[in-house]
């Protein structure tokens, strides 16, 4: 096998892994760097610009994996995509909405290639999706070789795949971004057991253990005391959360805190692509089982959108909890908008997440 990394600046960026497996050309992920603008953002294709991929895997719809997919199929319209059921709901979703916030940027930064690409390029990525069940493996063929391709569940985020190739007896993984521990919505990683022969491992920590004295339980129980104390004082929590994955999981953690009382009842304001989001979770937990997601939570809740009128400096109209996209608190979107309002007052920071109130 031969590998090549096209993240052009390495960390979190434009994830994708070109990999040449005898005869096959396989390419894992194309994402878009959050940090970076223009086509400065993409990978680095010039590896793959004068050949035909033969396959291209999907691990999950994360935009540092997902974003810029459509600009490699709309260069390889036959080749199938390889990916599970609920990336087939929620990678159309996420990038349509790529497409918006380029076109915004575009206008603000002056970049001309914005958008990197259109509707009807989304529209054939989607066409060229091959879903596949979890654990189960299908065999591609090419000059009188062979090569099995197999999906995993990886945690993560709803949909997250690690792919297993197996070519000439050889087992060849990519974990993709992999998390061991079950979260509210959805169980924790199940990888293939037994010898692997080579393991691409994405990781932040890289070797590191884990500190200790820190647990997801941990954390969890210390945002809710947080919550918990801002409102008693008749504050109100801004939580900004990225729209995949991150919204949904908050949205189970306060509603289970309120039904065991150790989070008061107060009204909850959410906005933001989170919000189409968690109906696209509740299909895919009606569809496929694999998530733990019901979007009635959200009306026994009794969720609402924010007031739209909202200033700079000038107090919310209603205190309560507000849950909204983007994570990054990026200009103009919701999180920024209620963060300005509630600048004046005391500032929290919680890792994970950050609170205002
Ligand atoms: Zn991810």
């Amino acid at each position: 096998m031969k590998l090549t990394d096209l993240n052009r600046h390495g960390e979190i960026g434009a994830n994708s892994m070109f990999a040449q497996i005898g005869p096959f050309n396989i390419l894992v992920d194309s994402g878009l760097n959050p940090k970076a603008l223009g086509y400065d953002a993409l990978p680095d294709f010039e590896p793959i610009e004068d050949l035909d991929l033969d396959l291209i895997i999907l691990t999950h719809c994360h935009l540092d994996h997902l974003g810029s997919m459509p600009v490699v199929t709309a260069h390889n319209p036959t080749t199938p995509v390889i990916t599970s059921a609920p990336n087939e709901l929620l990678a159309p979703r996420m990038l349509r909405n790529s497409i918006n916030v380029m076109k915004r940027q575009r206008e603000e930064h002056g970049i001309a290639e914005y958008p990197l690409f259109l509707h009807r390029d989304v529209a054939q990525f989607s066409k060229q999706i091959v879903v596949q069940r979890f654990g189960r493996g299908e065999i591609y063929f090419k000059e009188n070789e062979t090569i099995e391709v197999i999906l995993h569940p990886a945690g993560h985020v709803a949909g997250a795949a690690a792919v297993e190739f197996i070519y000439n007896d050889r087992r060849i993984v990519f974990s993709g971004d992999v998390l061991f521990d079950a979260q509210r919505t959805l169980p924790g990683a199940h990888l293939p057991k037994g010898p692997i022969d080579t393991l691409i491992l994405e990781t932040t920590r890289g070797a590191k253990g884990r500190e200790s004295g820190h647990s997801r339980a941990s954390e969890v129980d210390q945002l809710i005391d947080k919550i918990g104390s801002i409102l008693d004082r008749g504050g109100s929590c801004l939580i900004p959360v990225f729209a995949l994955g991150r919204m949904q999981e908050l949205f189970k953690i306060i509603y289970e805190a309120r039904n065991l009382g150790s989070l008061p009842d107060s009204p909850i304001f959410a906005a933001g692509l989170g919000m189409a989001v968690c109906d696209n979770f509740d299909k895919i937990r009606r569809r496929t089982q694999l998530i733990d997601f019901d979007i009635s939570m959200l009306e026994k809740m009794n969720v609402k959108s924010p007031e739209p009128k909202m200033r700079p400096g000038r107090d919310l109209a209603k205190k309560g909890i507000y849950l909204v996209s983007s994570g990054m608190m990026v200009e103009h979107t919701p999180s920024y908008k209620i963060a300005a309002s509630l600048l004046p007052h005391q500032l929290f920071c919680s890792f994970p997440h950050f609170i205002i109130g």
